[in-house]
């Protein structure tokens, strides 16, 4: 058993986090210590994937999709997105990514040219994992990732048939640290129990992830977790029932037999609700430093906006700004030029008027908004008090029309 995070010692001592439930016997792996402080990119470098698990979260707006996801900014394989990931990991502060999908490995060479360009980028102690099921693995494509710079790798593999599971063994050729992650689903007790043997047995794994099985929203046709058999713990979460209570056994399993690698269980709540927050809170706490944003407690932003009559969010606000023409878009970015410069001279201030590209809207602060409502009003714009999620859509909570 590995030193505990604790006291440094082998104690041999179960660690339960009271806030999110999560517990661990051994020391965490590099890539969750940085992920539950929000310090990780999300990469979601595909949504192809040759696999189909009966429990897959990833969405339809995903799965199967080849698109790729910088947290929750959508970027194109170019150097625009590569300036996107970039601007990305600057304002989260990340200290590493972790690479998920789909399938890494169905696009391969894509893979590992981002995590050499992440590792030349941001430096070697940039900490990068990558999650995979086993279908694409052989000697050959560990040797890329590994080229490439790839320090932790976790292994998905297919409880419901080992006949992949020898090519385990192909990775502990490397230099890198190895783990296996796998949803806790209840009533593969046996199938899980027989993959903890077997790592153990051949010695690969230096950490074993348990995720607490989720219901999720998607509509994939392979998704079949029926409410009836997989029921939630409540209604307001999506954690299903049992699969905590099974995930301590195996924790005692891997105690009592004494095996020399982490069990690491991770709940939902930590997983949606510690490790989310925080990273948003990194990126609200960046994005803070524009003067048109105010950072609240919960890490959302509050911003002074002034909304053309024309694009006055109403019900069909988001169809309305996917749908604009790029002819239209043109017409809209002169008018809030012309806009902005009336404002700045009416209220006789200038730079304090922004332009927003994405949502064809001007931002301002607060105090400039308040003191100057009457102003804007009488030039037929519309001044509200928005806010909104930290995210590249920043997506909007609550807007107060002034
Ligand atoms: S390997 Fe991952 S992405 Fe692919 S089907 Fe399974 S859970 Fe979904």
């Amino acid at each position: 058993m590995g030193n505990c995070n604790k006291c440094g010692k082998d104690c041999n001592e179960i660690k339960i986090n009271q806030f999110d439930h999560s517990f661990h016997l051994g020391n965490v792996s590099e890539g969750c210590k940085r992920c539950i402080k929000g310090e990780k990119l999300v990469l979601f470098i595909t949504g192809k994937c040759a696999q189909q698990c009966y429990y897959c979260p990833v969405s339809e707006h995903k799965f199967g999709h080849d698109k790729i996801f910088a947290d929750e900014w959508e970027i194109e394989d170019n150097e625009q997105g590569w300036k996107n990931l970039v601007k990305e990991v600057k304002l989260i502060n990340a200290k590493g990514a972790g690479i998920t999908g789909g399938d890494p490995l169905c696009v391969l060479e894509r893979t590992c040219k981002y995590i050499k360009r992440m590792k030349e980028q941001f430096g070697k102690d940039f900490h990068v994992h990558l999650y995979t099921p086993l279908k694409l693995i052989n000697k050959e494509v560990l040797v890329k990732l590994n080229e490439s710079g790839l320090d932790e790798i976790r292994f998905h593999p297919d409880l419901d048939d080992d006949k992949l599971w020898d090519k385990l063994l192909l990775a502990k050729d490397f230099v890198w640290d190895i783990g296996i992650e796998i949803p806790c689903v209840p009533g593969k007790e046996f199938e899980i129990k027989k993959l903890i043997d077997f790592v153990a047995e051949h010695d690969i794994i230096k950490f074993f992830n348990l995720n607490e099985l989720e219901r999720s929203d998607t509509s994939v046709e392979h998704y079949s977790l029926p409410n009836d058999q997989f029921p939630t713990i409540d209604q307001i979460s999506y954690a299903i029932q049992g699969s905590k209570e099974l995930a301590e056994l195996f924790v005692n399993h891997v105690n009592e037999k004494n095996y020399d690698f982490t069990i690491y269980f991770c709940t939902a709540k930590l997983k949606d609700g510690t490790q989310l927050t925080n990273r948003l809170k990194r990126r609200a706490k960046s994005l803070a430093k524009l003067p048109y944003n105010k950072l609240t407690d919960e890490g959302t932003l509050i911003k002074g906006v002034i909304y053309l009559e024309e694009l006055k969010p109403g019900f069909d606000y988001k169809e309305k700004l996917v749908q604009l023409s790029s002819e239209y878009k043109g017409k809209l970015l002169e008018k809030l030029n012309e806009q902005k410069d009336l404002i700045e001279k009416t209220i006789k201030r200038t730079n304090q008027i922004f332009i927003d590209e994405k949502k064809f809207r001007l931002l301002c602060s607060l105090k400039i908004l308040e003191k100057n409502v009457k102003k804007i009003k009488k030039i037929n714009l519309i001044p509200a008090i928005v806010e909104e999620m930290p995210t590249e859509d920043a997506m909007e909570l609550e807007i107060e029309f002034l």
